[in-house]
């Protein structure tokens, strides 16, 4: 560190709270150093109130950008000078690009999800995705698909505080995506989710069901609608493998996990920061093992 740091050295950061836990200060560190870029990033813990100091400080401190994480990737939104399609769509923004004062806000996570599964060798243009879950990860994920060529896109959400926003997701795809097909239905009607995996290519869970301390739980129940041409895809990274791709996997379908989409939304980030690709397979020897 001693020799790393200089009076020249860029700062990235990632802002919102909690962040004590967060990957990315290692997972940046360690890829600015492997390619000799002078930079360093740190995680700053910002509540939704701090954020127009945080933004203030961005630009102060000519910051060249900063990741966003909960509660203020929506918040910071407001503070953009420009957004990427993704972002204006979704509404929400998990990396903010500091060009000469001019802030630009992405959000990564559903291009991350979508680079992962072609790093698997799975395309979601022309595909039928069928999509659980109506937060933030399935929000990314269902707009990104969209804008990728999907064809069709079934979103199953319980009749939570989130299913609102599944209903708008609804209406915001079909306004800026006409071509894709996109309905939402009740997670809870069990028959209307089999029939729609049976007629999908590609299911995905972006619900909290499965992610630790809950890693016993899957929304699939009945385990017949796993068929062999069936890619089943995890946006839960924790457990790594959760146990609906378990049951996928001992069904014979491709499996995908959530670690994948966390480090290709970051790969994203970083090629927006600096220009330069992640060495992600050293990251992912590193800290996604
Ligand atoms: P969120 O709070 O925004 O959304 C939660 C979702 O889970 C909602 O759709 C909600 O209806 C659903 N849900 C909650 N309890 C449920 C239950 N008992 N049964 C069925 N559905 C239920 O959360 P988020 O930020 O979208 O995160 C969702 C998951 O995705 C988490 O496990 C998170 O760690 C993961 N995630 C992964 C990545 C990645 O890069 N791999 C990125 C973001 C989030």
């Amino acid at each position: 560190m001693k020799r790393r740091i200089s009076g020249r050295t860029g700062l990235l950061g990632l802002i919102g709270t909690p962040v004590g836990h967060s990957g990315s200060p290692a997972m940046y560190n360690y890829s600015f150093q492997r390619l000799q870029l002078d930079y360093a990033y740190l995680a700053f813990d910002i509540t939704v109130e701090k954020v127009p100091d945080a933004i203030a400080a961005i630009k102060t401190f000519k910051m060249r950008g900063s990741n966003v994480t909960m509660p203020c990737k929506s918040e910071v939104v407001k503070y953009m000078d420009e957004l990427s399609p993704a972002a204006r769509i979704i509404g929400a923004v998990n990396t903010i690009v500091n060009d000469d004062g001019k802030l630009t806000g992405h959000i990564t996570d559903g291009i991350g999800f979508v680079r992962n599964l072609k790093e698997e060798g799975v395309e979601v243009k022309g595909k039928k995705i069928t999509i659980m879950g109506a937060g933030g990860a399935a929000t990314a994920i269902q707009v990104q698909c969209a804008l990728d060529g999907a064809r069709e896109i079934s979103i199953f959400n319980m009749k939570d505080a989130f299913y609102e926003k599944g209903l708008k997701t609804v209406e915001n795809i079909k306004k800026e995506v006409p071509g894709c097909v996109v309905n939402l239905y009740d997670l809870d009607d069990t028959e209307k989710l089999n029939a729609e995996i049976a007629s999908s290519d590609i299911l995905v869970n972006a619900t909290l069901v499965g992610m630790r301390p809950n890693e016993d739980k899957s929304n699939i129940k009945e385990t017949s609608v796993f068929r062999k041409d069936l890619v089943v895809a995890d946006a839960v990274y924790n457990p790594k493998k959760t146990k609906m791709l378990e049951d996928a996997e001992a069904a014979g379908c491709k499996i995908v996990s959530g670690t994948g989409m966390l480090l290709w939304q970051g790969a994203e980030a970083f090629k927006l920061y600096t220009g330069l690709e992640m060495p992600v397979e050293e990251v992912k020897e590193q800290f996604f093992k």
